[in-house]
C-alpha cells in the first residue's frame, strides 16, 4: 500500500521527485509531485471527474492510446483523496 498517488493514481516510483512535498518540506508518501506541493494540492478545486479528464489528457499527450489511458484513470474515484468530501 501507499505506492500510488492517492490523488491521480500514478505509481510514486515513476515520480522523478519521489513524491510531493509536505508543508515541512518532507516527501509525501501519499501524493505525487504533480498533485501535491508544500502541503497543498496543486489543483485544489478538482473533483475526481476533473482529475480523470486531466490525467486522460496528460497520458494522451504522452502518446498513450485512449483505451489504455482510460484503464489507467478509471480507478481514480476510489483513491484516498476522493473518499472524504
Ligand atoms: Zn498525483
Amino acid at each position: 500500500m501507499g505506492n500510488r498517488c492517492q490523488s491521480c493514481g500514478m505509481p510514486l516510483s515513476k515520480d522523478e521527485m519521489g513524491g510531493g512535498t509536505n508543508a515541512d518540506g518532507s516527501i509525501s508518501s501519499q501524493y505525487c509531485s504533480y498533485c501535491f506541493k508544500d502541503g497543498k494540492f496543486l489543483q485544489p478545486d478538482f473533483t475526481a471527474a476533473d482529475m480523470q479528464v486531466f490525467c486522460l489528457e496528460q497520458l494522451a499527450k504522452r502518446g498513450m492510446p485512449r483505451f489504455m489511458a482510460w484503464i489507467f484513470t478509471r480507478g481514480i474515484p476510489k483513491l484516498g483523496r476522493w473518499q472524504n468530501p
